[in-house]
């Protein structure tokens, strides 16, 4: 029996047309190899599963290829290709920076880089994690950058370009690889998925890319390991017990029980994510996922971009949108991330019973753009006056509330208390409307400074006790 090859290698790309989601990167190296402006050494910085090591060999292999294809494309059946695939081309030579990270395991590179390579054609170092190389091998590896033989390439890869030093870097193309989207990481694992004739739900395939993050080599490994536990179809529930997640049901639970003021389910959700031994951390990413959604599909309606989402999803998460205001979803994701970064986790079942909560309960509060639409609302009706509402108009309270105190000072700044304001709207003498052709008398000049610095106060008031959320909503 054939030994069992993990997907990540199985499916890894053997030529750029394969590679996921670094499209610009390509079309530059492809454009290299075809005036062959080649540098003499790349970097490729990355999350780790995003390519680095993959497209250094794809480019190794395409530089070396005995019958590339107009497109610049390796053609994976010369000696030279089959070789690099194999890993053991005697021209291109993988170093792990890592194990290999002493000045004895630069030498050796140094000696062996000025022999002509067996076939005539490039001599190429694929050194990866470069950044765990000593300060000693680093200052070896510069003699040899600075003046490197004839048709020899340093092909580096990082999670940290920051640990490489800057005599290495200015000598470095440098291409920094992005995370995968989650539809191209959907999209292959959906390929393999038909290779292997494994029907996989789709949510379970989107969760999948979720937890993955963007690294394409993770989601491959976390679909090894679920076809590892399970035979027949892939489902949703599938994935979470592997993934220690809670299934999506359970969040837009918690939705309507918010809506229904149930506040019992946060203690019923923390005890599953409990009682199952579920992972905190990622119950807590799962949520914010869950209010990303909830928020772009409230801004921008249920076609939104940026959702990878089916269509019944969709509409699963239109009508949990329909339960949440905007400044509610801003609110609710601004405690989670901040709980997150808080390593919340420590917490244990307590803390995240009151997120839960915190959740639940937010749905009783009022809304802060409301509450503002009513203090404007409210200086109309009392001053009588046009006010402009306060998103439009941005006095800056604090700079001015010096000279206004000033001038309103002499005066009794005793307001009609808020209940007068509502009950009572019998024209008082401070509301009186200004009449129109009068003579501008002291009278109207103090109501219009009364006006002012009753507005001025509300403002006052509304950016000290409200200070994050007023800045974020209306700066
Ligand atoms: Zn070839």
């Amino acid at each position: 029996m054939a030994d069992y090859q993990v997907l990540a290698r199985k499916y890894r790309p053997q030529s750029f047309r394969e590679v996921l989601g670094q499209d610009a990167i390509v079309t530059t190296l492809k454009n290299a190899i075809k005036r062959r402006s080649l540098a003499h050494a790349y970097l490729w910085c990355g999350a780790r599963g995003t390519g680095k090591t993959t497209l250094a060999r794809v480019l190794a292999k395409a530089l070396n290829c005995q019958q590339p294809t107009p497109d610049c494309e390796p053609c994976n059946q010369c000696s030279s290709c089959r070789e690099i695939t194999a890993g053991n081309s005697l021209d291109v030579l993988e170093i792990d920076g890592a194990s290999h990270r002493g000045i004895d395991d630069i030498r050796q590179i140094n000696e062996t880089v000025g022999y002509a390579t067996s076939t005539g054609m490039y001599k190429i170092y694929i050194i990866d994690e470069v950044h765990m190389l000593t300060k000693e091998a680093f200052n070896a590896l510069l003699k040899t950058l600075e003046e490197p033989p004839p048709k020899v390439i340093f092909l580096f890869a990082t999670t940290e370009p920051n640990k490489v030093p800057a005599t290495i870097l200015s000598r470095c193309q440098r291409f920094n690889l992005s995370r995968i989207p989650l539809a191209d990481i959907m999209n292959k694992l959906r390929q393999i998925a038909g290779d292997l004739n494994v029907s996989v739900q789709e949510e379970a395939l989107r969760m999948l890319a979720i937890r993955a993050d963007g690294g394409l080599r993770d989601a491959e490994s976390l679909f090894d390991q679920i076809l590892a536990f399970h035979e027949g179809s892939v489902t949703v529930e599938t994935v979470a017990v592997v993934l220690g997640m809670m299934p999506r049901d359970c969040f837009f639970e918690l939705d309507r029980a918010g809506k229904e003021a149930n506040l019992a389910i946060a203690f019923e959700i923390a005890n599953q994510v409990f009682s199952q031994g579920k992972d905190i951390g990622q119950f807590l990413e799962s949520l914010i996922d869950h209010f990303r959604n909830i928020l772009l599909i409230k801004l921008s309606g249920k076609t939104a971009a940026f959702l990878s989402l089916s269509d019944s999803e969709r509409d699963r998460y239109e009508a949990s949108a329909k339960l949440y205001g905007q400044e509610q979803c801003l609110s609710i994701l601004d405690f989670l991330i901040e709980a997150q970064q808080q390593r919340f986790t420590t917490l244990g079942k307590v803390g995240l019973e009151a997120i839960l909560l915190r959740i639940l309960r937010s749905h009783q509060r009022i809304p802060i753009d409301f509450l503002m639409r009513r203090l404007a609302e409210l200086e109309q009706k009392v001053g009588g006056s046009p006010t402009p509402t306060p998103p439009e108009e941005k006095p800056m309270p604090v700079q001015s509330a010096e000279p206004l105190t000033k001038l309103a000072s002499p005066i009794s700044i005793a307001q009609p208390s808020p209940t007068s304001i509502n009950e009572d709207p019998t024209p008082t003498k401070m509301s009186a409307p200004i009449e129109l052709g009068a003579r501008p008398t002291e009278e109207t000049k103090i109501d219009a400074i009364r006006r002012q610095s009753r507005y001025d106060t509300l403002l006052q008031f509304a950016t000290i006790e409200l200070e994050g959320t007023i800045k974020k909503q209306y700066r």
